[in-house]
């Protein structure tokens, strides 16, 4: 179960750095931040998880970048929810969007959720527009991939998700721009109803809703805080532990 009231820094490594070493060296850096209000995550190449819990501070948890919802099988490649709980993963990245450009669907995202809660791992599910248009039609498709991603699941399970709201024109290297806060608070409040209506209700600002996109400052992190995230998920600044650790002390220093 989410532990309620503290701001998630949650750091997406994506397939970065490019060494063993050059993993180890950003691992050493991180600050420990206070665990009162922050939960630091950090979620690595799976392939550098055992070398960068022994290093990074007590007070991180540590997550996979995605997770197979079969416990066992002839599946190359894939971490079974068994393999990542056993190797100290209390969170799973499911249905980013680099995922998503290789063939994830919502259905597949469905059944990896339901796989995580049934382990005690904590879903962060990513979900996101490709573009933003004049008709609006960005917001039936995040209502549709919110819907089958999230479809069957009762107002219990919500007590063990994260949701990351990731606009992918806003995400990486090729971002065009970050979200503004309006931007991100609409996007909020429509994971809210979409998901009050699916379940019966939920109370506002009971479902764990974080911000990811192009996130390196403290004061866009303040930002997204202000319009009720609980936090955010943050790629490129992840391995770079100046940025990181800024974003980990201003947390640190507020509340939710
Ligand atoms: C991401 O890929 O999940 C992400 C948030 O990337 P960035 O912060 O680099 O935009």
């Amino acid at each position: 179960m989410i532990v309620p009231n503290k701001i998630f820094i949650l750091g997406n490594w994506k397939m970065k750095p490019a060494t063993r070493n050059e993993a180890i060296a950003v691992a050493r850096k991180i600050e420990p931040g206070n665990t009162k209000n922050t939960q630091g995550v950090i979620i690595p190449p799976a392939i550098f998880l055992g070398a960068i819990q022994q290093l990074a501070p007590s007070t991180f948890s540590y997550g996979t970048q995605d997770i197979y919802w079969e416990e066992e099988g002839s599946c190359n490649a894939e971490i079974s929810p068994t393999q990542a709980k056993t190797t100290g993963c209390d969170y799973a990245i499911i249905g980013h969007s680099s995922r998503r450009a290789l063939g994830e669907t919502d259905e597949s995202v469905n059944k990896k959720i339901l796989a995580c809660i049934k382990h005690d791992i904590i879903p962060i599910v990513c979900i996101g527009e490709s573009k933003r248009d004049e008709q609006g039609q960005y917001i039936s498709f995040l209502r549709n991939q919110i819907s089958a991603s999230f479809d069957g699941m009762s107002k219990a399970d919500f007590e063990h998700i994260i949701i990351a709201y990731e606009p992918l024109w806003a995400i990486g290297s090729e971002a065009t721009r970050e979200a503004t806060p309006a931007e991100a608070e609409e996007v909020r409040i429509l994971i809210e109803k979409t998901i009050d209506e699916m379940t019966g209700h939920i109370p506002v600002g009971q479902i764990t809703i974080v911000y990811g996109g192009s996130v390196d400052t403290a004061e866009q992190l303040t930002d997204f805080l202000n319009i009720g995230m609980k936090g955010v998920l943050v790629g490129r600044a992840s391995i770079e532990p100046k940025k990181f650790n800024a974003l980990l002390t201003a947390a640190s220093s507020r509340t939710i």
